[in-house]
């Protein structure tokens, strides 16, 4: 059994990331770039949900670390929908911005919809936006959402092919479930995968995993994979995240993934662990993201 170490990985991206930027700050004959100007990342948050907040900090952290700017831009959640929307035109047409992201979830009385609807699709580094989506689903240049994509990348850096495998993804969110199915599927030597989607309605979700080469669980249930749901030899991705009170942890709550770990483990040819698995691998493809948008590609 392997441990796909999405820390390390995205380690190796940032310095990858850190010598590309800079070179391409230095040669004088690239005019893609705007100016010598460093890429620039807006990050709009609202409120103060503990894990957004943790969530920006460790993406501005990132940034630094790679040399792209990048700008918090917080707001009380007692903005309204119409402000908001405001904001996100203000950044659509600053150019010194070539990307921002509005940081989920926001209050019940904002929709996320007409938010990330409003977003300008070249700059929409999270890649959520429904011109993204669309253009992901046919397979057309676009900015892939950054957890798919970290996944996307963790899978080949270990050499794990998805052509003609078996992918289950368990969860059809708009922000890792969907996106990850549709880009599993493209006729494309990343994807090629026969995809099947699950969610609370499947009713033989046990059945369905046990057929999966690889399974992509999304969910946010901690344990809801067991053992007896998984292949000998399938390759698991546990994309959730839920803090779990805590009391001998120093920060009062431990991280848990959809994975019964422990037990899962030992089938795997593949595992990701919760923490140090998709997570570093989603914040550094924001970033990959961001020098998309910085050098204009679409
Ligand atoms: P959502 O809550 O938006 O979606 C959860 C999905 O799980 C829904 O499609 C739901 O089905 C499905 N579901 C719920 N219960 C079951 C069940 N018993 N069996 C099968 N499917 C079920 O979640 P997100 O996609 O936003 O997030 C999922 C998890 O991933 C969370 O823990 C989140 O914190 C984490 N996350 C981690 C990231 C990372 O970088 N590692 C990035 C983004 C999210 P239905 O549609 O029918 O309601």
């Amino acid at each position: 059994m392997t441990i796909l170490d999405g820390k390390r990985i995205a380690a190796d991206i940032r310095r990858e990331l850190k010598e590309q930027i800079s070179r391409r700050r230095a040669s004088a004959g690239d005019k893609q770039t705007i100016g010598n100007r460093c890429p620039k990342l807006g990050i709009v948050i609202v409120g103060h949900n503990p894990a957004s907040e943790t969530y920006v900090t460790n993406k501005m952290k990132a940034c630094a670390e790679v040399g792209i700017e990048a700008e918090r831009i917080a707001f009380e959640d007692t903005i309204t929908q119409e402000q908001l929307l405001a904001e996100v035109q203000r950044l659509n047409n600053d150019p010194s911005f070539d990307g921002f992201i509005v940081q989920l979830p926001l209050p019940a009385h904002i929709s996320e919809q007409t938010i990330t609807a409003a977003i300008d699709y070249r700059k929409d580094v999270d890649g959520l936006t429904p011109e993204n989506v669309g253009r992901a689903a046919k397979g057309l240049p676009c900015i892939i959402s950054a957890t798919p994509r970290g996944i996307r990348e963790l899978l080949s850096r270990y050499h794990i092919s998805t052509d003609g495998k078996h992918v289950v993804v368990v969860g059809r969110s708009n922000i890792v479930g969907k996106p990850m199915a549709s880009l599993l599927m493209q006729k494309h030597e990343t994807g090629n995968a026969t995809v099947t989607l699950c969610h609370s309605h499947t009713t033989n979700l046990k059945q369905v995993c046990l057929t999966a080469d690889i399974l992509i669980v999304a969910v946010g249930h901690p344990g809801l994979i067991t053992a007896d749901m998984v292949a000998e030899g399938a390759t698991v991705i546990d994309v959730g995240i839920t803090r779990i009170e805590d009391p001998n942890s120093p920060k009062g709550y431990r991280l848990a993934g959809d994975v019964d770990f422990d037990n899962v483990a030992p089938k795997c040819a593949y595992i990701t662990p919760v923490p140090g698995g998709v997570g570093p691998m989603t914040i550094v493809s924001l970033l990959q993201n961001t020098l998309q948008a910085y050098g204009h590609t679409l």
